[in-house]
């Protein structure tokens, strides 16, 4: 499963940080960064509790074909 983060919606609060740091970093521009491409399944519970926390819902899973 890939997880993104829409730019547009971010505002740099790193709630996505705090609950998965293996999984979002908070760059130098205040945006979270996805780290890993494809979340592994030991992780998705980590992923699902950064898209609870953030409080802009700029976190959601990707469509992958
Ligand atoms: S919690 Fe949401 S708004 Fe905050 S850094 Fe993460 S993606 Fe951005």
């Amino acid at each position: 499963m890939k997880v993104v983060v829409d730019e547009d919606l971010c505002e740099g609060h790193g709630k996505c940080e705090a609950a998965a740091p293996e999984v979002f970093e908070l760059g130098d521009d205040d945006l979270s960064h996805v780290l890993v491409d494809d979340v592994p399944e030991e992780l998705r519970a980590k992923v699902e509790n950064a898209i609870r926390l953030c409080p802009r819902q700029a976190i959601r899973w990707a469509e992958t074909s």
